[in-house]
C-alpha cells in the first residue's frame, strides 16, 4: 500500500503542477520534467485481472506501453472534463493529461450481452464530493451492453450559502491537497446551473425529456452507497432553493448489489476494489477519479454476471421516505 500511496501522491503533484498553477491558456512549457512522475505511474493502466502486486512491481520498470502514450495512465485534464480545456492543440499538454474517458477494461466482454439488466440501456455512475455543500458533480454514462463509457458530465460546484472566505478554506482543505484547487476556482458554478446543464446533457443523450422533466429514460444512477442521492442531493436542493428533480427518485447502490452477488459486505469503494483486485487509479476523493474507479468496479461485476437492479426508491409525494428494495443491504 505504501507504494500505491506514493504513486498517488506523485499523481497529485503532477496535477498540482498543471491544474493548480498553469492556466489552460498558458503557452509556456511546464516544469513537469523535473518531477520523477512518469515511471511510477507508467503502468497504472493495468487490466482489472492483474493483481495489485503485479501492477506495483511493474510500475518501477519502464513499461512496454510507455512508447504508446494512449495506453499509459495519466491524470485527467480537469479543464477538459468541464469542457474548458483550451490546450487541445498542445502536444505536450496532451501527453501529460488524459483527454479521454475510455476505461480500458481488459475483461472478456465477449460473452457479456446485457442479459442481466434488460430494462436498462445505460448506467450513470455518480459520485458527489462535498460534505457541507456539493463541490463536485461527476457522472459517467456507461453503455449497459458494451460496458464502455459513452459520455461524461463533470462540473465543479460553487456553494451558494457560504461566505467567500469559508469557501476558500473549504476548497483549500478539500482540493488543495489534491492539487486541483486552482481548477476548481477557475471553473466552479452554482448547483442550480449545474443541474440545468446536466439536464441539457441528459436530453442530448436521450436519457431525459426536458419538457416532461420526469424520471430517466432507459437509464439508472449507480452510486457507491446511498448518501449521494438519498441524502446529499435533497439537502443541496433545499440549500439551493429548488425542487428535487424527479430523476433522483431511484438509484442503484453498488454496495447492495455487491453484497447480494458476492455474498460479502464491502464498506466502501476501496474494499470492493481490493477484493476484486482492481488497483485504484488517480486521487481518492477527487470525484471524477472516484467515478472512474467505481465504473471499473461496475464493469468487473457485470462481467462476473452481477444483476443490476434498482436498490432504493423514494415516493415523489413524500421524498423523505426511501424504500430499500433489497432485504440484505449495507446500512
Ligand atoms: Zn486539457
Amino acid at each position: 500500500m505504501e507504494v500505491l500511496k506514493m504513486a498517488n501522491s506523485r499523481v497529485s503533484l503532477l496535477r498540482h503542477s498543471f491544474n493548480s498553477f498553469v492556466p489552460p491558456s498558458a503557452t509556456s512549457t511546464f516544469s513537469l520534467s523535473i518531477l520523477p512522475t512518469r515511471r511510477f505511474i507508467v503502468s497504472a493502466s493495468i487490466s482489472s485481472k492483474e493483481s495489485l502486486v503485479d501492477s506495483i512491481s511493474s510500475s518501477a520498470i519502464p513499461s512496454t506501453d510507455s512508447a504508446n502514450p494512449n495506453t499509459r495512465w495519466k491524470p485527467m485534464c480537469l479543464y477538459y472534463t468541464q469542457e474548458k480545456c483550451t490546450m487541445m492543440q498542445d502536444s505536450t499538454h496532451l501527453q501529460k493529461f488524459n483527454h479521454s474517458f475510455s476505461l480500458k477494461h481488459a475483461l472478456n466482454a465477449a460473452g457479456y450481452k446485457n442479459k442481466h439488466s434488460e430494462h436498462l440501456d445505460f448506467f450513470l455512475v455518480l459520485d458527489l464530493e462535498g460534505k457541507v455543500e456539493i463541490l463536485e458533480f461527476p457522472v459517467l454514462m456507461i453503455d449497459a451492453r458494451t460496458m464502455d463509457v459513452v459520455a461524461f458530465f463533470h462540473r465543479f460546484v460553487r456553494p451558494s450559502e457560504m461566505s467567500e472566505e469559508r469557501v476558500n478554506q473549504y476548497i483549500e482543505g478539500k482540493y488543495g491537497k489534491l492539487g486541483v484547487d486552482r481548477v476548481w476556482h477557475d471553473t466552479a458554478i452554482p448547483f442550480k446551473e449545474v443541474i440545468v446543464q446536466f439536464e441539457e446533457w441528459m436530453a442530448k443523450h436521450s436519457l431525459f425529456n426536458e419538457e416532461l422533466s420526469g424520471p430517466l429514460n432507459r437509464a439508472a444512477f449507480v452510486t457507491c452507497g446511498n448518501w449521494d442521492i438519498k441524502t446529499k442531493i435533497p439537502q443541496q436542493c433545499q440549500v439551493s432553493k429548488m425542487k428535487l428533480p424527479l430523476y433522483f427518485m431511484e438509484w442503484i447502490n453498488l454496495k447492495d448489489i455487491y453484497l447480494n452477488f458476492y455474498k460479502r459486505r464491502a464498506a466502501g469503494m476501496r474494499t470492493m476494489m481490493n477484493e476484486l483486485k482492481i488497483p485504484m487509479l488517480g486521487s481518492h476523493h477527487l470525484g471524477i477519479d472516484d467515478t472512474k474507479n467505481i465504473a471499473r468496479v461496475l464493469q468487473h461485476m457485470l462481467t462476473d454476471g452481477a444483476v443490476l437492479k434498482i436498490t432504493a426508491r423514494r415516493d415523489p409525494r413524500s421524498p423523505e421516505s426511501v424504500e430499500f428494495l433489497f432485504e440484505n443491504r449495507i446500512k
